[in-house]
């Protein structure tokens, strides 16, 4: 047991091989999907300076204001968790000089760290599969971006409900905060405590807001969609047309807010009902203003993120379960002869693409133990006996199961594929691992 104190941090969790099987599985198939629309993937820091998430989220925002994970280094410098991805691949890409003229598709798979409540679905490290468009600014590509997110959930399998909006550009929202704050002002008593803060600095975010009294409230607040620029408009009308032409269903939703300022124009999100009130699975949208905000060049862009525990808690309800990735054959060594022996042929096993855990050297007893904890398909356990040539086989058995084996040391690959054991395909670089031929004396 850990010494008492030795935990993790609130908030921050430990995936075991039987859990990240499954994270393994989503990542292979949401990196095959990503392949198919021409992203490829990024690596960022996971620390920043501080004032690149002050500067491209927005000091108002909740994230900026509550959810930061900042310190001090031992320079003084201010550092902060990343607790979200975009402002980096935007930093990166301008620090870089990527972003003259050029169009890019990005995406990254990581942790993310936001000091929030601990609760299901929400989490202080939490991973976030991030997807950015850059370069890109005519309404097709805000398609193009929401069918990749219909395929990636689709290709898992999981079922959501696509909310759009448009936010308009930035001085139209201008305009329309002042109105909402003028409707929600007499109404200040039926807001949540975070809410009647957020009046003043933030109040499209009470639109968003998830307790009920403030639902109530928002439901009959003035409509950002009412108030458009003509522009953003018919950009909203122009990607509508294109979803319908997808066959790709949505519902407007005009409370439909994002938690960062950087938005512009389309935001949307796709929403679970299966998850509780964390049930917004992938949320992204368009944010033209935010690359010249950050001394970049004027660049139109566009993006999501969707939560991976979200997305890996919806598989589970849908009951798609990944197999453990299961160890084929427990080779046992009983005195250190064999044990050399043992080592050997292990690796001329693996060369040949069969997973085989090793024990030894040790009695019998242990390790019989050893090999039933190992949870492998196969078993067999040698000793100078079987390995001198004087006839003593060896035997393989079946772990769970009747299937035995018996031969010689030298057939023992026959052997395992007798009984079912699975070879796979060695990756080409394998065959020319010289264990893989060294014969075994
Ligand atoms: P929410 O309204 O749930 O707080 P958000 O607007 O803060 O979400 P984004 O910053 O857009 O979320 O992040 C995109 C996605 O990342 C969310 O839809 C969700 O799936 C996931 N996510 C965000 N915060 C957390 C968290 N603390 N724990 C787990 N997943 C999270
Ligand atoms: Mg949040």
């Amino acid at each position: 047991m850990a010494h008492k104190g030795l935990q993790a941090v609130r908030g921050m969790n430990d995936l075991f091989p039987e859990d990240t099987v499954a994270w393994q599985a989503l990542e292979t198939i949401l990196r095959e999907q990503l392949r198919r629309y021409g992203f490829g993937e990024i690596r960022l820091p996971l620390l920043e300076h501080s004032e690149l998430f002050a500067r491209a989220i927005g000091d108002v925002t909740d994230i900026v204001q509550k959810e930061m994970y900042t310190f001090l280094d031992r320079n003084g410098d201010s550092l902060t968790l990343r607790p979200e991805g975009t402002a980096g691949v935007v930093r990166a890409l301008i620090e870089h000089g990527r972003l003259r003229g050029t169009q890019a598709r990005l995406y990254y798979v990581g942790p993310m760290f936001r000091h929030e409540r601990p609760q299901k679905g929400r989490y202080r490290q939490f991973h976030q599969l991030g997807v950015e468009m850059f370069g890109l600014a005519d309404p097709s590509s805000d398609a193009e971006l929401i069918a990749l997110s219909a395929r990636l959930l689709d290709s898992i399998g999981v079922r959501a409900e696509l909310q759009i909006n448009s936010l308009g550009t930035p001085e139209a929202r201008a305009h329309y905060r002042e109105l909402l704050r003028q409707y929600l002002r007499p109404q200040t008593e039926r807001l949540c405590p975070d809410c009647r803060e957020r009046l003043e600095r933030n109040p499209l975010r009470v639109l968003d807001c998830k307790v009920e009294s403030c639902r109530t409230v928002a439901a009959d607040a003035p409509r950002l969609l009412e108030h458009l620029d003509s522009e953003s408009a018919a950009h909203f009308q122009q990607l509508r047309s294109y979803l319908d032409v997808l066959g790709i269903s949505y519902r407007v939703n005009t409370s439909l807010v994002r938690g960062l300022d950087y938005y512009h124009r389309t935001v949307f999100e796709w929403v679970s009902d299966a998850l509780g009130a964390q049930g917004t699975v992938l949320a992204g949208g368009r944010y033209d203003g935010l690359v010249e905000q950050l001394g970049g060049p004027a660049t139109p862009a566009l993006g999501f993120a969707a939560g991976l525990e979200r997305l890996l808690a919806l598989r589970a309800l849908a009951g798609s379960a990944y197999p453990a990735a299961r160890v084929q054959l427990f080779l046992g060594a009983l005195d250190p002869q064999a044990m050399a022996a043992v080592l050997q042929r292990a690796e001329a096993l693996r060369a040949g693409g069969v997973a085989v855990v090793v024990g030894g050297p040790a009695s019998l007893k242990v390790l019989l133990k050893q090999a039933e904890r190992s949870e492998a398909q196969m078993q067999a356990i040698v000793g100078a006996a079987q390995l001198s040539g004087d006839g003593a086989p060896i035997r393989l058995r079946e772990q769970g199961g009747s299937g035995t084996w018996e031969g010689s040391w030298s057939e023992l690959e026959s052997g395992l594929r007798s009984l079912g054991v699975d070879f796979g395909t060695p990756p080409p670089h394998t065959e020319r691992n010289p264990m893989a031929t060294r014969s075994v004396t």
